[in-house]
């Protein structure tokens, strides 16, 4: 008998006999089948499955509308091996190759994080519809392999099949998350021109998209267009302003959200509204913020509320308050808390706090390279050049890699993507050097002190010259016509030097630059970044 992939254990549930006697049992099918559907519907998953377990124990047969809504149950639940042995029923049964049954399958193993199965699944349907589709799509964008999901979204529409309202919000998402804009609007297009229903999921996917690509002001016109607006379309646009580094507007918005009363903010709306305090170092008003969010609206602040608190102290230089407010907080600092002080020790110079920082950060997430390279970075700092020896032995010895530094950059909906120590074209060397030579005689110089130096995420055995972002904006300058932005995307912090040599390109290129780093958006115009030069 067939097993479905990774099943090597023994079945939770008894394996079904394939001929169910007594005949006569058959008619209670169905009420075993409505049972199963009202607890799915219900979200009592684990009811539903011990229908089921009944079911079996009572020789009921099942049929097959039995199994879509149980499999359902297993995906709400995460359920992977209770839906492995389900899915082993199926093929037993023969209840399997029906596109209902395959969708509900898919489905399942896409909840469950299994890519794999759902894909084998999809795969080798016979028979597809929209709904199988959505689910695959929808599977990969929560499974986060979003260019998986736009590949097959493309598919569908050769296939034929017409998107449904679900399908364009995962789209928007995977594309929000790529940065892919051009994909993002050609998707907003569409929605136009096939009369697709704006309902509030995708007019905020919209409002997202056009933030998370940095597009602002499209985001902004999206936003004014939408007249449902519930929490999500709120946030979305509250948080795409402050990532944008418009704290100002941010704040106006969130003013605007508390007097029309008709939504209540949330934990993430006040995400948005410190993270936008912290752009304009408002210290005092981000107190505020936070006490409003606890007494006003009953939002006990989370972990990611007070590393908002850490980095808008930290920005304003107030090290001090910093540490006191890490101190009294009721839940023990995470590794972004330290990594939002570690970036105020390096801007202030404060070498005692940094080594307080790493060390949490090394016992937080010991399998992180990065934070070996920010201890060995520190050390070299204060010359202690054994200990930058033993931190890289260390990292030999545990086998601990660094996450490559990878940018992606878009043009004519195709979305490229540069890893650092990639052989790269001969055009885009080429180009590279020319942007060099331009920028040395603007004043630009290689910080070869901070290559050994400063605290960055990026190794530091790699020239600079190659790190990923450059490289895409080599492509960029090549490839995208004057007059339009070079949007790149990439996956960790820009460092310092990249962060002047793109300032310097805004300005002898005279091009516009947006570069979606790790934590913000840096909007590079005329020499200058929207950063303000912290980040
Ligand atoms: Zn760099
Ligand atoms: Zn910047």
């Amino acid at each position: 008998m067939l097993l479905p992939q990774g099943i090597s254990r023994p079945l939770p549930l008894p394996l079904m006999p394939k001929f169910f006697p007594p005949l006569s049992l058959h008619h209670i099918t169905p009420a075993f089948n409505s049972l199963i559907r009202t607890h799915t519907h219900n979200h009592q998953p684990h009811k539903a499955i011990l229908t089921y377990t009944q079911m079996l124990k009572t020789n009921t047969p099942p049929n097959h509308f039995t199994f879509p809504s149980l499999l359902s149950s297993c995906a709400q639940t995460f359920s992977l091996y209770i839906g492995q042995s389900i899915h082993t029923h199926i093929i037993h049964l023969g209840f399997n190759s029906n596109v209902y049954t395959d969708t509900a399958l898919l489905h399942m193993y896409s909840s469950c994080k299994s890519m794999a199965s759902a894909c084998k699944i999809f795969d080798e349907m016979t028979q597809k519809n929209s709904v199988s589709y959505n689910a695959m799509i929808t599977g990969y964008t929560h499974n986060r392999e979003f260019s998986n999901a736009l590949k097959l979204f493309s598919e569908m529409q050769i296939s034929g099949f017409k998107p449904t309202e679900t399908t364009v919000t995962s789209v928007l998402s995977a594309c929000a998350h790529l940065g892919a804009l051009n994909q993002g609007k050609w998707v907003h297009e569409y929605i136009k021109t096939r009369n697709l229903t704006v309902n509030v999921f995708v007019g905020t996917s919209l409002i997202d998209m056009y933030a998370k690509c940095g597009s602002i002001d499209e985001a902004m016109v999206m936003f004014d267009g939408t007249r449902h607006r519930n929490v999500y379309t709120w946030n979305a646009i509250i948080s795409g302003m402050a990532m944008n580094g418009y704290g100002e507007k941010a704040l106006k918005l969130f003013r605007e959200m508390v007097g029309d009363g008709h939504v209540r903010p949330d934990g993430v709306t006040f995400l948005g509204v410190l993270c936008a305090c912290s752009h304009e170092g408002l210290v005092y008003q981000g107190y505020q913020y936070l006490a409003m969010m606890r007494d006003e609206f009953s939002v006990t602040p989370c972990i990611q509320h007070y590393g908002c608190m850490v980095d808008l102290l930290g920005r304003a230089g107030l090290l001090e308050e910093t540490m006191s407010l890490i101190e009294s907080m009721p839940i023990e600092p995470d590794a972004i808390v330290w990594r939002s002080l570690l970036g105020a020790c390096r801007i202030h110079g404060r070498t005692d706090l940094s080594e307080l920082a790493v060390q949490n950060l090394l016992r937080l997430e010991p399998g992180n390279g990065g934070n070996y390279v920010l201890l060995s970075n520190l050390y070299a700092r204060a010359h202690r050049w054994n200990d930058v020896a033993l931190v890289r032995e260390t990292m030999k010895l545990r086998g601990i890699r660094k996450e490559p530094g990878c940018s992606s950059i878009e043009i004519q909906n195709v979305v490229y993507e540069f890893i650092v120590g990639k052989a790269v074209s001969k055009e885009i060397c080429r180009m590279l050097s020319d942007v060099e030579r331009e920028l040395r005689l603007a004043g630009y110089v290689v910080d070869t002190e901070m290559v050994s130096y400063d605290v960055e995420e990026e190794e530091k055995e790699t020239s600079l010259m190659y790190h990923s972002e450059k490289l895409a904006l080599a492509f960029g300058l090549l490839k995208i016509q004057e007059g339009e932005v070079i949007r790149i995307v990439k996956n960790l912090r820009v460092c310092k030097d990249c962060h002047t040599y793109f300032k310097l390109v805004s300005k002898v290129y005279r091009r516009d630059i947006t570069v979606r780093d790790r934590n913000r958006f840096h909007h590079f115009r005329g020499g200058d970044c929207s950063c303000g030069d912290y980040w």
